[in-house]
């Protein structure tokens, strides 16, 4: 991935035709000229979360049965450029991940603060 060079305006040097906004602060400002049309956003880096999710199964006998697989998630926000909406996403890939206003993003932070309380209360994952 190259290094962008930022200009003293916040835009980068070598920007691409397609690109109308300065990108955010938090753009790691990877964008060329050829990139497809979908990719015409402001992408921040992505942080990788190694984490546990819970499978359901069926017994012989048509019960659920709980059941945990490692997944590794991953968190970044985004911003189609052009938009002045940015999205916070949480997923392990297209088919299963949400996409969320930054606002919302701060309620669930909030809602699992107060649910999980610190850091060291609830059980680790096994
Ligand atoms: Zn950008």
């Amino acid at each position: 991935m190259p290094t962008p060079s930022t200009r003293s305006d916040g835009m980068h040097a070598n920007r691409p035709t397609w690109q109308r906004d300065e990108c955010p602060p938090w753009c790691d400002g990877d964008h060329r000229e050829q990139d497809h049309e979908e990719d015409h956003a402001h992408r921040s880096t992505r942080a990788s979360i190694a984490a546990i999710a819970r499978t359901v199964a069926r017994s012989a006998s048509d019960l659920p049965v709980d059941g945990a697989e490692a997944v590794d998630l991953e968190v970044a926000v985004w911003q189609r450029d052009g938009s002045h909406q940015t999205w916070v996403y949480i997923g392990s890939g297209p088919s299963q991940c949400i996409e969320i206003s930054v606002s919302s993003a701060r309620r669930v932070m909030s809602a699992l603060s107060a649910l999980l309380g610190p850091p060291a209360v609830p059980p680790e994952d096994r």
